[in-house]
């Protein structure tokens, strides 16, 4: 029934994976994030897996064909009349156009490219707000979920963490680099026609309701 596929663009923390999850339930179509594709392939030390893992070990980047191959494996083998969600990917113009040369071989395009858009302060404060039980990796924010006892985790009465990344001079030197690499993907995007940008600020609810009537006109 759905031929789309769908690229999700946005910084950590404007919720684009809950997001993902989302659409990709609501139409039962399958979606892939590059984290989630390296992972299992590392489990399964497949060809491409063992290759990443090489990489990672010495302390390098996983490079864009490997992680394209790992797409191309997983898109190869759909339905032709299925979509597909790439959630995070591509992030930066050469991978897009990398994934358009793969996608050409299977008479595939992007069709349709959503960048969430949020305000920068408003991301930073929901980014410093996340917090994270030592113990049993539960996650919380002192905002929008809170522990029940101040600072302790809910389940486990340990003191809760901050990630090291989480930090708001981290959080500010990545996004720096972000832009500068997102700003000609998005570039991309918009020539072609396909970029729809979407308030991530607003609730779960009113994102998805969005996204979900973006998707529907593709359709
Ligand atoms: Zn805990």
């Amino acid at each position: 029934m759905f031929k789309s596929v769908v690229v999700f663009i946005g910084p950590p923390g404007v919720g684009k994976g809950t997001q993902a999850s989302l659409l990709a339930d609501s139409f039962s179509i399958p979606k892939f994030a590059t984290g989630d594709l390296l992972r299992e392939a590392l489990k399964n030390k497949t060809p491409l897996g063992v290759e990443a893992k090489n990489y990672m070990d010495s302390g390098k980047l996983v490079p864009d064909q490997l992680v394209l191959n790992l797409i191309k494996g997983k898109i190869s083998a759909l339905d032709k009349e299925t979509g597909f969600i790439l959630d995070g990917f591509p992030r930066t113009l050469s991978q897009a156009q990398g994934l358009d040369e793969i996608l050409l071989t299977l008479c595939h395009n992007v069709s349709l490219a959503i960048e969430f858009s949020m305000d920068e302060e408003e991301r930073i404060a929901r980014l410093t707000g996340r917090r994270l039980c030592p113990n049993c990796q539960r996650t919380y924010h002192i905002l929008f979920a809170p522990p029940k006892k101040d600072s302790l985790c809910d389940y486990c009465s340990v003191q809760l963490v901050q990630r090291a990344d989480d930090n708001e001079e981290v959080i500010r030197k990545r996004s720096a680099v972000y832009w500068e690499t997102t700003e000609p993907l998005l570039n991309y995007y918009r020539q072609k026609n396909i970029l729809k940008v979407v308030d991530a600020s607003s609730s779960i609810e009113n994102v998805f309701s969005r996204i979900k009537h973006i998707f529907q006109e593709l359709n």
